[in-house]
């Protein structure tokens, strides 16, 4: 059975690159029709950030990535929080501590520096393994009754894990492919703090036992980890799940990976939603704020780093559950584009009929004030430019109201000495017209601009001026039936005086 965890940790808002996970985490355990798990990886309290737990599971749900076994929901494995796991994670100390696959370790924060200082010195890096762990104060280094000594005056200690001595371990990755990783690069990691706590590779191991977890998807930055992960399977008598490794999403030059600064440098949000930091109360921006769709933004993140086979681009959630392949996200990082992002909102702007927008627009802190009727005409007329559903209010303002000022380039190319009259001898015939349609204007329109021997952009031109103030806007004819006969007379009449 493919069962498949996202597990961050509570540190901060839920980013890009953990958006990404969480939706391959989602659409390879779909795909296989499995379960996709969430689970809070809270043991490390130095770095737990008050609201990041809300926030991670307000953005999966705003992406539709909704887990079948979380904290809020359940399940069969619960509890789904680590801080609330710890008698199991004790169970587990104990056994490996019995099996000598780990070891109690007594050295202080201070001593640990002074060594570490020794070797730069040297020009060494400090490990903490085989070749260092026999001159610190372990229970490997000290006598049986040292150590007991030792713990019967409470002394503070570490848990660490035995790393064996020159193995040489292959390492698979569905997606990178095999590997190979000694032993003596390898540190004794610590596996249980000394306020009891386990550190996250040991309790990431007994969870992903216990809660039967079949395939490991996530950041490249676990490689490294990967090497322990397998000898900590090895030590339990645990069989273990297969791993994929993903790239990093990087800057939009290409280069690097991406980072909270680059959005502030192109203007683009890194974060699914608005997250206020609760140390300091700055905002940062999210996309959901930004006026993204969700269909929009995960679309977005799932091409970063995978293509379907045949690379078409606007794909539902369902349609990409149903074509996603781990095999086929891209060994190299994804450049992530604030252009691509916008186009694909757009794209799903298209896509959406005039009532569902217009839903979206009601819901916004847009101050409308129109009827629904007029404001799905006005959606209609303006989607088709609009990347955010801001976009049609703003980009039709003067929809609601009528120009204050002229574009003063546009005025010198679309005004000249007979203007005035022209306009307003068209207003007369537009208030002689009965049915108000874009169709019978453009009728007339085009028989006065006859009946004066011009073209029907010299009339045009300087319409759409007096009625927007810029030479801008979708058809003159349809914006005259929009703002209505006696707005539209008033505004050429303003224009002209
Ligand atoms: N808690 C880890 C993180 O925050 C999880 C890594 C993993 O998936 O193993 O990224």
């Amino acid at each position: 059975k493919v069962r498949v965890r996202f597990a961050p940790s509570p540190t901060g808002p839920l980013h890009l690159g953990g958006v990404r996970t969480a939706l391959y985490d989602y659409l390879f355990a779909k795909n296989q029709g499995g379960e996709f798990v969430l689970r809070i990886e809270d043991t490390d309290t130095a770095r737990y950030v008050e609201g990041a737990e809300d926030y991670i599971e307000e953005a999966l749900e705003w992406c539709g990535i909704i887990p079948d076994e979380s904290p809020k929901k359940g399940g069969k494995f619960a509890p789904y929080r680590q801080s609330e796991r710890r008698d199991i994670y004790d169970r587990y100390t104990e056994q490996i501590l019995k099996t000598d696959y780990a070891y109690i370790a007594f050295d202080t924060a201070e001593e640990l520096d002074a060594i570490r200082a020794e070797y730069e010195t040297r020009g060494d890096v400090f490990s903490y393994n085989n070749i260092s762990r026999n001159r610190l104060k372990n229970s490997l280094a000290l006598s049986d009754e040292e150590v007991q000594e030792l713990l019967d005056a409470k002394t503070p200690y570490v848990v660490r894990f035995k790393m064996p001595v020159d193995r040489t371990l292959g390492l698979v990755d569905i997606i990178r492919g095999n590997s190979a990783v000694n032993t003596n690069t390898l540190d004794d990691k610590v596996l249980v703090k000394n306020d009891g706590m386990p550190t996250y590779h040991f309790a990431n191991v007994i969870d992903d036992h216990e809660m039967e977890i079949s395939h490991v998807i996530r950041g490249e930055e676990w490689l490294p980890s990967l090497g322990l992960h397998i000898l900590l399977y090895e030590a339990m008598g645990w069989e273990a799940p297969e791993f994929a490794h993903l790239s990093l999403i990087l800057k939009p030059e290409g280069k690097g990976k991406l980072s909270k600064r680059d959005g502030d440098k192109f203007g683009f949000p890194v974060f699914p939603l608005n997250f206020t930091d609760p140390a300091t109360g700055n905002i940062s921006k999210g996309y959901r704020e930004e006026g993204y769709l969700p269909e929009a933004f995960i679309n977005m993140v799932a091409l970063l780093g995978w293509s379907p086979a045949d690379d078409k681009e606007i794909l539902t959630l369902e349609e990409m559950t149903k074509e996603f392949d781990l095999h086929k996200v891209h060994k190299a990082g994804a450049r992530f584009s604030k252009e691509k992002a916008e186009w694909f909102n757009h794209q799903y702007i298209q896509l959406k009929s005039d009532e569902e927008l217009l839903n979206i627009l009601k819901e916004s802190d847009l101050n409308l004030n129109t009827e629904d009727e007029k404001l799905l005409k006005i959606i209609h007329l303006m989607k088709e430019r609009a990347t955010f559903p801001k976009d049609i209010y703003e980009n039709g303002k003067f929809f609601f109201e009528a120009p204050t000022s002229y574009d003063e380039k546009a005025s010198k190319k679309a005004w000249n000495d007979e203007t005035s009259n022209l306009l307003t001898e068209f207003s007369e015939s537009l208030n002689s017209l009965n049915d108000f349609t874009s169709e019978n204007i453009k009728q007339n329109l085009h028989d006065f601009a006859e009946s004066k021997g011009l073209g029907m952009g010299k009339v045009m031109m300087p319409l759409r001026l007096a009625l927007v103030g810029e030479l801008k806007g979708p058809d003159v004819p349809d914006i005259l039936e929009l703002v209505g006969k006696e707005e539209s007379i008033a505004r050429i009449s303003n224009a002209v005086n």
